[in-house]
């Protein structure tokens, strides 16, 4: 445990000092949530290494610095709704969580039934189950019942952004998702103007797995 707390903290510091880490909330959401507890077993002795690592059905947990990236653009605040796309391990989801704080939730869509599992285990085994709802399904349809939401964040690679995400965002709230091929990406952020008008910016290049679904990629 002391071990990996070492790790964490080390890990934590040298995206600071990569200038990926910078808002205090990030940070201290980074520094409670033990990404040992996301990974598979046999990975654990890898969990503060800075890279993504396999998670099962050819699926991956993101890298840390991909993680502190998306989770600085995205801004979340106390409080807020939280819609994530792609739930994986649901390492970013208990990021999400430990800033919304028991004001706000975080529902989580994912795909792959056995993966939706090991999240919701892994969330009740570190107690952010109560703040992050995990459901399977198709998230290029989004997840209605709860719109709109503050902030919506897409955590695979979509050909383009599905409509349904941002007529379910809220005016002033922000989408943050990787746009390109199967193969490349760049992460783009999306703000919800009033009058329903977007404005996108795109930014760094990314490389994801492909978001499968109705408005993403055939499964091949
Ligand atoms: N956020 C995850 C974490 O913290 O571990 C990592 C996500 S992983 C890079 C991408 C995930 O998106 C995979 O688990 C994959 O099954 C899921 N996915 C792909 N297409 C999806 C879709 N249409 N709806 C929901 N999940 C999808």
């Amino acid at each position: 445990m002391t071990e990996f707390n070492e790790a964490r903290r080390e890990l934590v510091r040298m995206l600071i000092n990569e200038g990926v880490l910078r808002s205090s909330k990030v940070i201290r959401a980074m520094l409670k949530v033990p990404r040992e507890e996301f990974v598979l077993p046999r990975y654990r002795d890898y969990a503060y290494s800075d890279m993504p690592l396999p998670i099962g059905y050819g699926q991956t947990i993101s890298a840390p610095h991909m993680v502190a990236l998306m989770t600085e653009e995205l801004d979340p605040g106390e409080g807020d709704k939280v819609l994530e796309i792609g739930t994986g391990s649901g390492y970013q989801a208990a990021v999400l969580a430990e800033i919304v704080s028991d004001r706000g939730h975080v529902w989580s869509i994912e795909r792959i039934p056995g993966l939706a599992e090991f999240a919701r285990e892994n969330l009740k085994r570190t107690s952010y189950i109560g703040r992050v709802t995990v459901i399977v399904g198709d998230g290029t349809l989004g997840y209605s019942s709860y719109a709109p939401y503050d902030r919506i964040i897409v955590t695979a690679a979509a050909p383009d952004i599905p409509r349904a995400l941002i007529d379910q965002l809220r005016v002033g709230g922000k989408l943050v998702i990787p746009v390109g091929d199967r193969y490349l990406q760049r992460l783009v952020t999306v703000v919800k103007e009033p009058g329903g008008k977007v404005r996108r910016k795109v930014g760094i290049p990314c490389v994801f797995v492909p978001l499968i679904g109705r408005y993403g990629y055939d499964e091949c």
